[in-house]
């Protein structure tokens, strides 16, 4: 293909990415006779699970759920061997799905997407990569991902540190060996509480910088049962079904049905006890009231933040690990041995509220309090311009030319999450304003992508060609995602899911809160009605 002039012959699809999304869209598109190009920034496929290979990463829902389930055949032969797998077995599960249908030849790898721009004249979308590539289609289908863009703290200094550094959402392939050396980890979220306690295992020393404690709970993971397993895979259909059904896409959670002030304490206590034992994060949803009413969150945030504090011997270091955000309102954690590593002599927390960063050195981190702490290797376990970042990244323009960012410039205004207005045949695949990231997201990706497969097929039946968001469509469902968000705690903290993590991102609660199934039923609904509020064209 030309470097610089665009190919000839226009594509049906391209979809962006070749993470969960991107293969099982370009399966369904495959299916409905489509010729698709899938585009990969990474050297291999697996998305996420590509980039995240940092020592300790792990799936925080049960593997028999957090997988596909498109074909029964696939869920009934593949064997996973722990609760919860290991980034190596879920990458190892997705090179398996990549043979198994034959998925890599229409997957060009090392390619980074630079811009997508939307041309009326022809009804195209010209994509070009970092090669200098330019690719045609009559449909663009965002498969980046809502947690792809690594983000590294804005420290001053940062440049001059000399020693290694890492991020764990850009963890190179090679294995990396800590034995020996002095260690920081940047971050407490789902990522630093899993890489800690492994590399406090393998490091001489391992200073952990805290900004924000949050809460994690015990995943008690272990080797999958082959009995439990079989058992399982005897009621898939069921347990899917009830997954797709859910609040959060996972099969077995609690409906909640009571306020935490219906039981008395000490029931109340007993029925948190047994979902700390259970190994899952269900304890933030075992009542109505917990993500909606303060008083009520206090309950279940006291029984965790007792926990924490039983786990940890030094009586500040415990202190310091005490979150005080309502639970349940940032991602709640499942470790494996996270607050037991604080116990370890060579593991030293540096609780930064009440000692700031005043800068990275050449061979540390000098503190506010004029103590430079010497350090071999840094990593940043910082987390991501989550949501929107990966789609920011790309120069999209749409209808007149318009930027995709500087429509999203206040907050990101979609449809569904499905598409924006001014933007024709752009499909977004667990976009902002959809429940992605609070759910089981594969649950979430295989719901958008047969809803988009669908309306491309029922589109070619009818002979249309061009499908567009309307705006008054789209404001309304951009006034409900904000009301149904504003009516919960989760606003109440700064974190990602509002763009407080990313300094000058607008804060606008992204994810739709409305619950999986519920959102699933209202975009059926939708395509029942012949794609309202869509508009359709047929040249
Ligand atoms: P994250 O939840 O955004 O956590 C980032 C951490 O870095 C926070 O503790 C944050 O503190 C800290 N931080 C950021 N900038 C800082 C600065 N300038 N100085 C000091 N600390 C700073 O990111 P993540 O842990 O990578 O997780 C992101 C999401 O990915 C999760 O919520 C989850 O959805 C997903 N994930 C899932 C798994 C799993 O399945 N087990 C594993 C990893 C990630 P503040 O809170 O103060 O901002």
């Amino acid at each position: 293909m030309s470097r610089t002039t665009p190919s000839r012959r226009p594509l049906d699809t391209i979809v962006v990415g070749a993470g969960f999304a991107g293969l099982y869209m370009l399966h369904r598109l495959r299916g409905l006779g489509l010729e698709a190009q899938v585009l990969e920034a990474g050297t291999d496929i697996g998305g996420t699970w590509f980039w995240n290979r940092y020592p300790g990463a792990r799936c925080d829902i049960e593997s028999l759920e957090y997988s596909y389930s498109f074909d029964d055949a696939l869920q009934q032969e593949w064997r996973w061997t722990e609760r919860y797998a290991s980034q190596p077995e879920i990458l190892k599960y997705i090179h398996h799905v990549a043979e198994r249908y034959d998925l890599r030849r229409s997957i060009r790898l090392s390619t980074r997407v630079v811009s997508a721009h939307y041309d009326a004249a022809a009804n195209l979308w010209s994509v070009t990569t970092e090669h200098g590539d330019t690719l045609r289609a009559r449909f663009c289908i965002m498969a980046t991902g809502c947690l792809s863009n690594a983000k590294l703290p804005e420290i001053a200094g940062l440049a001059d540190f000399e020693g290694q550094r890492y991020h764990t959402g850009l963890w190179p392939t090679a294995p990396v060996d800590f034995s020996g050396m002095r260690v920081g980890v940047i971050g407490t979220g789902s990522s630093g509480i899993q890489v800690i306690p492994v590399v406090a295992e393998q490091a001489r020393e391992l200073v952990v910088f805290q900004r924000t404690p949050g809460y994690s709970l015990p995943s008690r993971n272990e080797p999958l049962d082959p009995e439990d397993e079989r058992a399982t895979k005897q009621r898939y259909a069921q347990m899917r079904k009830q997954a797709r059904e859910s609040v959060a896409g996972v099969a077995g959670y609690p409906v909640p049905t009571q306020s935490a002030f219906a039981v008395d304490p000490a029931e109340r206590d007993a029925i948190y006890e047994t979902h700390w034992n259970a190994g899952r994060t269900s304890i933030g949803r075992v009542f109505d009231d917990l993500l909606v009413d303060a008083k009520a969150n206090d309950t279940a945030a006291d029984f965790v933040r007792a926990k924490i504090r039983a786990q940890v011997h030094d009586p500040r270091t415990a202190a310091a690990l005490m979150p005080r955000d309502p639970i349940g309102t940032k991602r709640v954690c499942l470790d494996s041995g996270y607050y037991q590593a604080y116990n370890r002599p060579n593991v030293r927390l540096v609780d930064l509220r009440a000692t700031p960063i005043e800068h990275v050195t050449p061979r540390g981190i000098r503190l506010r309090d004029g103590e430079e702490v010497a350090l071999d290797a840094l990593i940043f376990a910082t987390g991501y311009d989550a949501m929107t970042g990966a789609l920011n990244a790309i120069d999209i323009r749409g209808t007149e030319g318009i930027a995709l960012k500087d429509e999203w410039a206040a907050g990101p205004r979609t449809l569904l999450g499905l598409m924006s207005a001014g933007f024709p045949n752009l499909f977004f695949i667990t976009g902002p304003g959809s429940p992605s990231v609070l759910s089981n997201v594969i649950v979430c990706i295989e719901q958008h992508v047969d809803w988009i497969a669908d309306c491309l097929a029922w589109m070619r039946e009818r002979g249309n060609v061009r499908i567009e968001a309307t705006r008054d469509a789209q404001d309304a469902w951009v006034a409900h995602v904000n009301e149904v968000a504003a009516a919960t705690l989760f606003p109440v903290a700064n974190s990602w899911y509002m763009g407080a993590n990313v300094p000058g991102k607008a804060r606008v609660f992204m994810p739709y809160v409305g619950g999986v199934g519920p959102y699933r039923k209202k975009c059926d609904a939708v395509a029942a009605a012949g794609y309202e509020g869509f508009a359709m064209a047929s040249s």
